[in-house]
């Protein structure tokens, strides 16, 4: 697979485009690998990658059912963050940007990852202790968190309404700069082609249907293209992680799925160029490089597979959204989506060796995933590939609800619905 450079896009300008070849190859399944991972998602995919370029490990097939990009990662609304208030959460997804910082490079694939910043707007005294708490934690373990007041927000982000009648009058803000948004889909692309370079198998339209077993131990599995075998079954299946385990005969994780919704505004000239979030309200905005308003809110309260959200929400989102932008009120809306997630009952994520002999699971993301990629892929694979977790996920083992050590960030507990 040729190097993606100025030089090759020069030359390829020059013969009309028609020299490029396809990202990856449409490989089609062997009778065994080392490492089968199930779910051709952003932290399939890179955990794939990872396998290859840290641990060596080639022989690894990714089994899509759908086609690349038709899961959460093609859905998401591209924030990047690391500004947690727990430890265990800020090193995680601080590794995360770090290793975000250096993609576009590792991969060799524009995945515009862009540090616009991201600022969390606080409406009440109550509110800015919380998130000014927030910010020493960050900085305490080295991260980037920065209080602005009213003045400061009004230069940073001059859309956002600062003034004392607005209907939830803003105190400040917590502002991470490192923070950002990134390509989702190109994401995904980028890890597929560069796992595709290492020999990983990219195996779409192959839906996993059940779990071959050798006694006690996970042996492989069965596909719509027929039975697998592999040394080792990694399931990194997002917002399907409770059907999927369910033909393991596991039916008792931590997690429910619910649907988050996305929309996208007609484009507009540029308007607010970091990521904002309501303190109010379960809002959050950016504008995207081709003008439109990228936003989202909430989950829909009920549990559920469908990937389509309800009205219900929608006009939730659009209040916060002219509560907190009224100059957008008169905006089209070109587009709104749903995304099927894992919601844990701690809110964090699970990357764990496990539950059964031969397997491994990546699952619990709710509703902060994409911006995990990097670093769910990177640890995933150092546990499939050391039997061990890294240090990064030692805290997220499934483990710790056995024991009791949950990491709550949110408040979101057993009942995501209320969060
Ligand atoms: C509307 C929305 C907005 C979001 N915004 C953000 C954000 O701004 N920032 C952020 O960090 N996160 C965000 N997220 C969350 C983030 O997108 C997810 O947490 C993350 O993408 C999940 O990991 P993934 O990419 O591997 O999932 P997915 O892309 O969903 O991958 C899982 C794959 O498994 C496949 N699969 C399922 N069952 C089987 C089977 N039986 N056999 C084979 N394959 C199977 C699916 O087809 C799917 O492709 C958002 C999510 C949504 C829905």
């Amino acid at each position: 697979m040729a190097e993606y450079s100025a030089l090759s896009l020069l030359k390829n300008a020059f013969s009309g485009n028609r020299g490029w070849k396809p990202a990856w190859r449409k490989a089609s399944p062997k009778p065994a690998y080392d490492v089968i991972v199930v779910g051709g998602g952003g932290h399939g995919l890179a955990t794939a990658y990872y396998l290859a370029a840290e641990h060596g490990i080639r022989k690894v097939a990714v089994l899509e059912k759908g086609w690349l990009g038709s899961g959460n990662i093609g859905r998401n609304t591209t924030i990047v963050r690391s500004n947690y208030l727990l430890p265990e959460s800020i090193r995680f997804y601080d590794h995360s940007v770090r290793l975000w910082e250096n993609l576009s490079h590792e991969l060799n694939y524009n995945v515009m990852f862009s540090q616009r910043g991201v600022l969390n707007l606080a409406h009440s005294p109550a509110q800015a202790d919380d998130y000014i708490r927030r910010g020493n934690a960050m900085r305490h373990e080295g991260g980037d968190g920065v209080w602005l007041s009213p003045a400061q927000i009004a230069r940073y982000a001059p859309g956002v309404d600062i003034s004392p009648s607005a209907r939830f009058p803003v105190v400040g803000g917590l502002l991470q700069p490192r923070a950002g948004t990134a390509r989702h889909d190109a994401v995904a692309w980028g890890y597929a082609r560069a796992a595709d370079r290492l020999g990983v198998d990219i195996i779409e339209n192959c839906e996993v249907t059940g779990f071959l077993r050798d006694g006690d131990q996970i042996a492989g599995v069965s596909t719509s293209r027929g039975d697998i075998r592999g040394k080792k079954v990694a399931v990194a299946v997002a917002g399907s992680t409770g059907r999927v385990m369910k033909l393991a005969g596991i039916e008792n994780l931590p997690i429910e799925s619910h649907v988050l919704q996305a929309f996208v505004s007609e484009s507009i000239k540029p308007f607010v160029d970091c990521v904002v979030t309501f303190g109010a309200g379960h809002l959050y905005m950016s504008q995207s490089d081709k003008g439109g308003l990228v936003f989202g809110g909430s989950l829909d309260l009920y549990n559920s597979y469908a990937q389509r959200g309800n009205l219900p929400l929608v006009e939730e989102v659009m209040s916060e959204m002219t509560a907190m932008f009224p100059a957008v009120a008169r905006l089209r809306l070109l587009r709104s989506w749903g995304g099927v997630m894992d919601m844990s009952m701690d809110g964090s994520p699970i990357i764990t060796k496990g539950p059964l002999p031969g397997m491994y699971l990546n699952c619990g993301w709710c509703y902060g995933g994409f911006k995990a990629t990097p670093a769910s892929g990177y640890s995933f694979a150092w546990t499939i590939a050391k039997d061990e977790p890294h240090p990064i996920n030692a805290p997220f083992t499934l483990s710790r609800f056995e024991r009791g050590v949950i990491i709550d960030e949110k408040g979101q507990g057993p009942t995501p619905k209320l969060h």
